[in-house]
């Protein structure tokens, strides 16, 4: 057995990672595989021509993923593509305020749910107007954690009944920005993360002659759990320790301020995985909330921060790229503690406000990109080694066949040994090139041999357990994990991701994915499974001349910012698609955004395009006057440089390539 996962408690069964290779391939086997309807919910399916589907409004009605390529790529919109699915964001928003809404009414709780969305978890304007709209019913508001977050949300927000919460680090600016939202009869609230804020409102609202409202962020003991659980507990960088809030309660007083505060508000990290996490920071917040009622200030909402999590592999479990609840659950387990204890302290209770973000937006969006090449682990034997080989490649041989029948792990370490011998004997110049390449094939034709020996479900050794990721393939994908994935390389973050055709064919081909930087961490080779993680995914055999589609899901929160330009690839295509309202299974894309060209992101670093052409072209001249390059050719290189600089900056895959030196183009001016 592989040892148990140092990421979390969970044991792998070698057999759950496994494509069942006993009865015949159905969609239905690719649906349990690739996990669609665990991590998916009602969002996704597999039809009958073995094409995934999503499933916008968690109804009947789908749209196959494969036409929304189709389509962007007909306005000019190639993969890597992120594909927004504006009805599935929206549905979230419902869901969420639907799912207090029932707690409430259950639990026969007095106060109102009162969510905002925090804009740092996707910043784009469609995604956050999108929020807004479907919100607007429930008085959705918006959260800011910076100074350019609340100028959107000022501008955005005209609804007054929604709150307005201003989280973060906060400068005078910020503060008076935030107090100009006062006195545009907006529901601002500023929250104090550090006890000289309490100062700064208070000089700056007397100056605007505005009455604020402020929040003050509590440090809870309660540390968080899962990924982000360091920024959480007694050495969180945000908030008020005890004694801080009895002097910031101590410096209102003092200011006839004690009208100003309204809310408790706690954040205990982000994807907590287990409630009974949850549960606590609520129970002690609330005795937060309870103690500064009781010291006589108006108080009236509890605000719980974000943490909801997402259940990217879709094992229900208290994994950190799990959570062991559901959104339901977690509206009830907040709106009943925060009842429980308020009855126990004999204080009216709170309105509840959460700032749920990677819940609401990761579902909705979908990363595509293509599977562009495969690297193998050396190519297969074809033929037997010659009898004059080398000695060491007979000995090799002789293990192949394994006439004596070793066991498998008596085998393996025989061809390991052996085939480090050769790299030595190489090295020392005792071995040819030839008898090297066929140590090595010889070396992995064993691997093979062993690794389809293992039985299924059988005890495997450690050792031999590796051999999955050391046989698999390697798929290039023309993308960039740091653009698009981010928290993949940055914290192994899991995302569910799968090939959105071809799933009615077996998918017999192991591997692991790597990117198209030139960086070695550029790689995904860890993917859901049920139990632990898995090394290797199974996919399907690339075809020369057809595009192979793969999906990384859930990607809607955070990596969309957060990724960078290493390489220079920037941003990739965009294409935000609706339902369709009179035609069952129609769809449109609404909006297109192109991803970064060449010259977009040159400017960022200070590149020049315009500049670049000309010291390309002084060069060209040169050579031509030298000689060395023919006039006309000279033009075709200008050319192509020119068109290149204004064209995209991933690859575009070789079926579509064209002679590009012989395409011209006007000119840039
Ligand atoms: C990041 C952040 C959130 C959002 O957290 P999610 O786990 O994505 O819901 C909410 N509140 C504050 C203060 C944050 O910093």
């Amino acid at each position: 057995m592989i040892s148990p996962c140092t990421l979390g408690l969970r044991i792998k069964s070698y057999q759950s990672t496994n494509v069942s290779k006993q009865s015949s391939w159905t969609i239905k086997h690719a649906e349990d595989y690739y996990g669609f309807k665990r991590w998916g919910g009602n969002n996704f399916s597999v039809d009958p021509q073995g094409h995934l589907c999503v499933h916008p409004k968690g109804d009947h009605r789908k749209i196959r993923i494969t036409d929304i390529v189709k389509e962007a790529e007909a306005s000019g919109l190639k993969p890597p593509l992120t594909i927004r699915v504006q009805d599935l964001l929206r549905h979230r928003v419902t869901q969420i305020n639907e799912a207090f809404r029932r707690a409430i009414e259950e639990e026969d709780y007095q106060g109102r749910y009162r969510g905002v969305f925090p804009i740092k978890v996707n910043q784009l304007r469609e995604v956050v107007e999108e929020i807004l709209d479907a919100g607007e019913e429930y008085d959705f508001g918006l959260e800011a954690g910076s100074k350019p977050e609340l100028i959107i949300a000022l501008a955005l927000l005209e609804n007054r009944k929604a709150l307005l919460v201003c989280n973060g680090y906060k400068d005078e600016e910020y503060i008076e920005l935030a107090l100009m939202g006062r006195r545009l009869g907006k529901q601002t609230i500023i929250v104090v993360e550090q006890l000289s804020e309490v100062d700064a409102i208070i000089r700056i609202a007397r100056r605007m002659g505005v009455q604020p409202h402020i929040g003050i962020r509590v440090k809870l003991t309660t540390a968080g759990e899962g990924k982000w659980a360091d920024s959480t507990g007694e050495n969180a960088k945000f908030g008020l320790t005890a004694s801080e809030i009895v002097l910031a309660a101590e410096k209102l007083a003092k200011a006839k301020m004690k009208e100003a505060l309204r809310l408790v508000h706690f954040h205990i990290g982000s994807q907590v995985p287990n409630i009974a996490t949850i549960k606590k920071a609520v129970i002690e917040a609330t005795r937060f909330y309870c103690e500064l009622k009781r010291m006589g200030f108006p108080m009236g909402l509890l605000d719980v921060g974000g943490g909801l999590g997402i259940d990217y592999d879709g094992s229900r479990s208290a994994f950190e790229s799990s959570m062991n609840y559901s959104m339901e659950v977690y509206a009830r387990d907040v709106v009943a503690n925060v009842k429980q204890l308020c009855e126990e302290s004999k204080i009216p209770v709170p309105d509840i406000v959460s700032e749920s973000g990677r819940a609401l937006v990761a579902p909705h969006s979908i990363l595509i990109f293509e599977a562009i090449d495969r690297i193998t682990r050396d190519e297969s034997l074809t033929q037997a080694p010659k009898a004059k080989s080398h000695q060491i490649v007979r000995e090799l041989e002789a293990i192949r066949k394994n006439k004596r029948k070793f066991d498998p792990l008596e085998r393996y370490h025989d061809a390991k040994q052996k085939r480090e011998e050769a790299h030595a004997r190489f090295s020392l110049g005792n071995l040819r090139l030839e008898d090297r390449a066929m140590a090595d094939r010889l070396f992995w034709d064993i691997c093979r041999q062993i690794r389809q020996s293992l039985a299924n479900g059988t005890e495997i050794p450690d050792e031999l357990a590796r051999l999955d990721s050391m046989l698999a393939e390697q798929y290039v994908c023309n993308f960039s994990v740091f653009q698009s994935l981010l928290d993949h390389w940055a914290l192994d973050q899991l995302f569910p991701i799968a090939p959105i055709h071809r799933l009615n064919e077996r998918p017999s081909v192991q591997a692991t994915l790597v990117d198209i930087t030139c960086d070695s961490d550029g790689k995904v080779d860890d993917f859901i499974d049920l139990e632990d993680v898995r090394r290797t995914l199974a996919l399907h055999p690339l075809k020369p001349g057809q595009p192979y589609y793969i999906g990384a899901f859930m990607v809607g929160a955070y990596q969309d910012i957060m990724g960078d330009l290493h390489n220079l690839f920037g941003r990739v295509n965009e294409a935000h698609v609706f339902l369709e309202d009179d035609e069952e299974d129609g769809f449109y894309i609404e909006e297109s955004i192109p991803g970064y060209s060449v010259e977009r992101i040159l400017d960022m670093i200070q590149y020049n395009s315009e500049d670049l052409c000309r010291m390309l072209k002084r060069q060209v001249d040169k050579a031509t006057k030298a000689d060395s390059v023919r006039p006309r050719e000279g033009v075709a290189m200008v050319d192509l440089y020119e068109r290149l600089i204004r064209g995209r900056t991933y690859l575009i895959p070789h079926r579509e390539e064209k002679s590009s030196l012989r395409q011209s183009r006007p000119k840039l001016k």
